[in-house]
């Protein structure tokens, strides 16, 4: 089947499905400019994920270098603090004219909150909530106050690097010292999934007729089971990216691209 058709028949079945789960990665973002972990030049390129990505990992490599632990949070942080959502967040939140929909999201990044999304379920969870040592919430930052962290790490750095000047610019968001204990509530590799939104996320994807998947390699368990769970549930799987994922229906190409052509079909205004 060519593009065309494979857009007007992806079209047909969000139109006639009641429930949709848009499950996204981080290829929804990278127009955003957030870069994806797994790309080629990507995150994990320039941080290896066993020293940066699980907690024991993290933690030796702050005993060692705690300078990279700094250039880390500023490559994490700084594309989120200065991210807006782009076409293809716009695009799923604009999908809730026509369907019930339930955004499952393994990004980390608020922005298909900011897009307008009414129930998005955010799996890995979320940088902006920040909780203390028992993952009880302790406040909510904002993308101004990562900007605020990035620029006095990227001041320690410039000074020849301190450690109790780092520790203190990243105070709001990360801090493990008698003065207390603080981190974002994101799931680190080996960490349990984000509640209530794992529980919900499955619940939804068992419970919906079309499944939407942007952006993602379906690398990363166990989220990449549920689009597995959606179709043993009987419902049909899109996929949109540049790499063909588990679907019944491949839209290649980017998200801000592929997503504002297919909802303009399901609207009614397409050709
Ligand atoms: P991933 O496994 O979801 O892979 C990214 C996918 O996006 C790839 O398949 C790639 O081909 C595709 N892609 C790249 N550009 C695209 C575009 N313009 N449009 C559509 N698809 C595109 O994610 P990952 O990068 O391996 O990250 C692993 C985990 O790290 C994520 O599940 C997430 O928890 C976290 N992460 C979050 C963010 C964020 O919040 N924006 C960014 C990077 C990583």
């Amino acid at each position: 089947m060519d593009a065309v058709s494979n857009l007007s028949r992806a079209a047909d079945w969000l139109r006639e499905a009641e429930n949709i789960v848009v499950f996204s990665g981080a290829g929804v973002s990278a127009e955003s400019g957030i870069p994806t972990f797994r790309d080629e030049g990507g995150v994990w390129d320039r941080f290896p994920p066993e020293q940066f990505a699980t907690p024991s990992g993290l933690l030796a490599t702050a005993a060692r270098q705690p300078h990279r632990v700094a250039e880390f949070i500023i490559g994490l942080l700084e594309p989120i603090a200065e991210a807006a959502p782009n076409a293809a967040h716009l695009a799923v939140a604009e999908l809730e004219k026509h369907a019930g929909v339930t955004v499952v999201t393994q990004n980390i990044d608020g922005l298909h909150h900011d897009a307008g999304s009414t129930t998005v379920w955010e799996v890995h969870g979320s940088v902006f909530q920040i909780v203390d040592q028992a993952g009880r919430q302790l406040r909510r930052v904002s993308r101004s106050d990562l900007r605020a962290v990035v620029d006095a790490l990227r001041q320690t750095l410039a000074d020849g690097f301190q450690l109790d000047q780092a520790r203190q610019a990243v105070r709001p968001v990360l801090d493990f010292g008698p003065q207390g204990y603080c981190r974002p509530d994101i799931v680190l590799f080996g960490e349990a999934m984000a509640e209530p939104a794992w529980t919900k996320a499955r619940e939804a994807s068992e419970e919906c007729d079309c499944m939407l998947i942007v952006g993602t390699s379906g690398a990363v368990y166990p989220a990449a089971m549920l689009p597995e769970q959606a179709k043993s549930a009987g419902a049909n799987i899109i996929a949109v990216g540049p790499e063909r994922c588990f679907c019944d229906l491949w839209l290649r190409g980017t998200a801000g691209a592929v997503l504002p052509a297919l909802l303009k079909l399901v609207s009614g205004q397409g050709t």
